[in-house]
């Protein structure tokens, strides 16, 4: 199924692409310069070897016309004249045995006195040569050398020239020609594509016939015009070889057809000539396309293994990512097995609290019973007392002081009927239903229920409350053990202390109200600020606490919404501080 690229997959195929491009452009940059560095090292060489059987064919004449031009009986004809047939046998051996095309005297006039093919239909007797400018050169006195086509032969050939002398006069002139017909075989046969332009540019020597006499280069009217002079092509038609010259990495490079060469130059000394090396260019080209080819083979084996690598790391994040998630998945269960326990035990928990708190309410009943039971024990005696006065008065018949001891009497009572009442409110378990509630009456509550054991311990209770209701939401009955608690745990610090003071203040303090007790004790220990609210925690003797006090009253005040927070301040002892929010 197709799907649209991303942003960083098209730029990977944009990066793909270009370094393909690079790839490309590098690899056919470099090896056509290679390639056509060797090929150019080829051509040299090559050149070289053709430019010495070259020099090698022409060398071995260069001698000739010098020796014939010393010969006496040449001397003679030339001085005499007479009959040329002994020197026209002779001429006749000599190029037999040494084998350049043809050999030949001149006279001053430029006319042939005798020639080594004096036999042929072509014979060079009689004819007169003195436009050629290898006797116009001889007859300056120094040897001549001149290419060009034979006038009666029509075949071309090198004529070496050298002037006759007798008595310091010129005589006439010994000329060799030298066809060039075997060495151009040769170069043929090698199969190569050579060719040897002259000081025109014209192409007097290649492998290949058709381009014989041909020139890369049109010529100009002066050149065509010096070359009809001298008779040199005489009957030849030059013309330009259709080929078009570039520059290809520092070589010359020619299209002819359907053919591309690249060649290779080297001047042939002294005749101002130059042999020309072809070197066929798709050579270069099937280089190029072999180094492209690798090329971009190994950059498709590059990203192929880019890739494999790739999917291959997708493999194992994907692994691993599986395995993550396995992980995860089975740590979600244990979190999900944990939380259901940690809800039963919460539950449990919750359960056990709300016990603790019946428990503690009755531990402070208990507590309390030494006081109730002194609350109520006075006002008895009292009640006694005032009932056996008044069965003293009404036998003495005294009604008056009667009737003011009923009235201590029922005074008295109430007093115990109000301490019966508080007894009865902790008997039973308490209502958890929250309501709106004053806390002063909480701590009135509390302090009535340890006003005794204070006033016997000889603790003074410093009191600031305000005198307007303070109204929190919550459980009286919660709120009151608060308190208690609190109050007992001061009653207890005290207890040994030289000053025993607890100082009580109500407030309210930004929409809160806050409940603040402090004490003239020893402080919080140090281990008691840490675990301070764990169940259980306690530094008092063993059968003086059980450590729950501080734990269920964090636990009413955390179902409360609210904050208790117990520190020891500058002043000493210490103090704690209940805030809840007001109503
Ligand atoms: P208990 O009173 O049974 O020891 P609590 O939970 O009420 O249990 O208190 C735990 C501990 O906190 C106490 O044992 C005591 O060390 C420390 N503590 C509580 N209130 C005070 C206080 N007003 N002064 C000094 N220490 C206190």
């Amino acid at each position: 199924m197709f799907r649209p690229l991303g942003k960083k997959q098209l730029l990977l195929a944009a990066l793909l692409l270009a370094g393909l491009g690079a790839t490309l452009w590098y690899a056919a940059h470099y090896s056509e310069l290679t390639a056509v560095a060797e090929l150019r090292d080829t051509a040299d060489n090559r050149l070289l070897l053709y430019e010495s059987t070259f020099h090698s064919a022409l060398n071995r004449y260069q001698y000739l016309p010098y020796i014939l031009a010393t010969n006496q009986e040449i001397h003679q004809l030339l001085e005499r004249g007479g009959d040329p047939l002994h020197i026209n046998g002779y001429l006749e051996a000599v190029n037999a045995e040494a084998g350049p095309a043809s050999i030949y005297i001149m006279n001053p006039q430029g006319v042939t006195v005798a020639s080594s093919n004096w036999r042929t239909p072509q014979s060079y007797v009689g004819h007169d040569f003195s436009f050629r400018p290898y006797f116009r050169d001889a007859m300056k006195g120094s040897r001549g050398i001149f290419y060009g086509l034979g006038v009666n032969t029509k075949l071309p050939g090198f004529f070496f020239s050298c002037p006759i002398s007798q008595d310091n006069r010129l005589i006439g002139a010994a000329v060799v020609k030298v066809e060039l017909k075997r060495l151009q075989k040769e170069w043929r046969e090698g199969g190569e594509t050579v060719f040897v332009t002259d000081q025109n540019g014209v192409i007097v020597l290649a492998t290949r016939e058709e381009w014989v006499y041909r020139s890369l280069t049109p010529h100009g009217q002066e050149t065509l015009a010096r070359i009809q002079s001298q008779e040199q092509y005489r009957g030849v038609s030059l013309s330009v070889l259709p080929a078009l010259p570039t520059q290809r990495a520092g070589m010359t490079e020619l299209a002819m057809g359907s053919e591309r060469f690249l060649m290779g130059s080297r001047p042939l000394e002294h005749l101002g000539w130059h042999i020309h090396y072809l070197a066929p260019a798709h050579f270069v080209d099937e280089q190029i396309r072999g180094v492209t080819i690798i090329a971009v083979a190994a950059f498709a084996l590059l990203v192929l293994l880019g890739l494999l690598a790739r999917a291959n790391h997708q493999r194992k994040v994907s692994r691993q990512k599986a395995i993550e998630a396995k992980r995860i998945h089975q740590i979600n269960q244990q979190l999900e097995a944990e939380i259901a326990e940690r809800r039963r035990k919460e539950q449990e928990l919750r359960e056990t609290h709300d016990e603790l708190i019946h428990a503690g309410q009755m531990a402070a009943l208990g507590q309390m019973a030494a006081s109730v039971a002194h609350e109520l024990n006075q006002p008895l005696a009292a009640i006694r007392m005032f009932s056996a006065n008044c069965r003293v008065m009404l036998q003495r018949g005294q009604t008056e002081p009667v009737l003011d001891n009923l009235g201590t009497i029922h005074d008295l009572t109430g007093r115990l009927a109000a301490v019966a009442s508080q007894l009865k409110s902790f008997s039973r378990k308490s209502p958890s239903q929250k309501e709106g509630m004053d806390l002063r009456r909480s701590m009135d509550n509390a302090l009535a229920l340890l006003r005794h054991q204070a006033e016997t311990m000889g603790c003074q209770i410093k009191m600031t409350q305000p005198d307007d209701p303070l109204m929190v939401r919550g459980i009286p009955m919660h709120m009151d053990q608060v308190f208690v608690n609190l109050l007992q745990n001061s009653l207890d610090a005290i207890r040994e202390a030289p000053a025993k003071v607890v100082r009580i203040e109500l407030r309210q303090s930004l929409g809160h109200a806050e409940a603040v007790i402090q004490d003239s004790g020893p402080g919080l220990a140090p281990e008691a600020q840490e675990r301070l609210f764990s169940p259980f925690f306690t530094t008092k003797e063993p059968g003086h606490g059980l450590g729950l006090g501080l734990s269920i009253i964090h636990g009413i005040i955390r179902d409360m919404n609210c904050e208790i927070r117990g520190e020891n301040p500058e002043g000493g002892g210490a103090c704690f501080t209940v805030r809840l929010p007001l109503l």
